[in-house]
């Protein structure tokens, strides 16, 4: 799906930096992000744990604790307006209405003292003014659209009494509950057994289609983002470190730390006793680092890799990369 030349993105990170006060000295979270989704588009935002991804998620819907979080610089874009600048109240509307998050972990999204049912009717009545009546009613559909046997019963039963799976559909019944124009899910099936994982990420892919939204999609699996999203984003230590489209990213990827995470991909078919992995962690983020990031990581890493920040570069139409290579 080629749209850079005919829209505009629906939302746009420019040069978003978040960082948090740390006993060590600034956490740089995030450092000059930058990255857009098209209406109707899937972005995959791929990394490991500690790159930035969910940070950058929670900025854009400022749900950074202040302090000891800070947004440092940059934009966030969505509409053309920016939503750093929006007063709380504007910002509280547009969460929920036109901009939803999945949680990578549903029972720490949930009230457990409240029902299913009060705390998705409450989602109605809230940002859509519905009627205690009517919101139930809704709630029942929304749980009905999200393949959720006996309904009824739901609504009426605690978190805890539900499975894994389940909670998580409940959870996209929630944030889809106001048909947002764009949707954030945040590892939404990691928490997941292995074979209800399958299953949420079709049903979420599913709903995305018929509701017409954007998504971005964080992983750290690009397995899942093979099969899911239109373009690719690669995270490292809080910056981008390629963007590319999924197929560009699949076939020619120009980073090493892109290269590294499919090499440690599983294949079907192919014996192994061990995964190839990637030697070491990522750095913390409060570590001034002047050279390239990945470069203690990196098996290409040079002199000049330890001195001098690499800066993204295109190297085709659509495909940009971080690399002094
Ligand atoms: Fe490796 Fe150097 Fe490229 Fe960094 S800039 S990814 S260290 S080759």
């Amino acid at each position: 799906m080629d749209r850079t030349n005919n829209s505009e993105p629906i939302l746009k990170l420019e040069d978003l930096s978040t960082h948090f006060a740390v006993p060590e000295g600034i956490a740089r979270a995030v450092e000059h992000l930058s990255y857009h989704v098209f209406e109707g588009e899937t972005l995959g935002v791929v990394g490991e744990s500690g790159c930035g991804k969910s940070v950058a998620a929670l900025s854009i819907l400022r749900l950074i604790p202040i302090p000891p979080g800070r947004i440092a610089s940059g934009k966030i874009l969505f509409m053309g307006q920016n939503l750093l600048e929006l007063p709380m109240k504007k910002m509280r509307k547009i969460r929920g209405d036109q901009i939803s998050m999945v949680f990578q972990d549903p029972m720490t999204s949930f009230n457990p003292v409240f029902t299913i049912g009060y705390q998705l009717s409450k989602v109605f009545t809230l940002h859509q003014k519905l009627s205690r009546k009517e919101a139930v009613k809704r709630s029942v559909d929304m749980l009905e659209a999200c393949e959720i046997p006996s309904p009824e019963r739901i609504m009426k039963v605690y978190p805890h009494q539900l499975s894994g799976g389940m909670r998580q559909r409940v959870m996209i019944a929630m944030a889809l509950g106001c048909n947002p124009t764009v949707l954030i899910a945040d590892e939404p099936t990691t928490a997941l057994d292995v074979t209800i994982q399958a299953e949420i990420l079709d049903l979420i892919l599913r709903l995305k289609k018929k509701f017409g939204m954007a998504m971005i999609l964080i992983t750290h699996d690009l397995g899942i983002i093979a099969n899911s999203a239109q373009r690719v984003v690669v995270m490292y230590a809080g910056e981008k470190v390629e963007e590319a489209d999924v197929l560009s990213l699949f076939e020619k990827p120009g980073h090493p730390y892109t290269i590294a995470l499919m090499k440690s991909l599983p294949h079907l078919g192919k014996t192994k006793k061990f995964l190839n992995e990637i030697e070491g962690v990522v750095p913390p983020p409060f570590r001034v680092i002047q050279g390239c990031k990945f470069a203690e990581r990196c098996p290409e890493a040079m002199e000049r890799c330890r001195k001098e920040r690499p800066r993204l570069r295109s190297i085709e139409k659509g495909h940009m990369v971080a690399c002094h290579l």
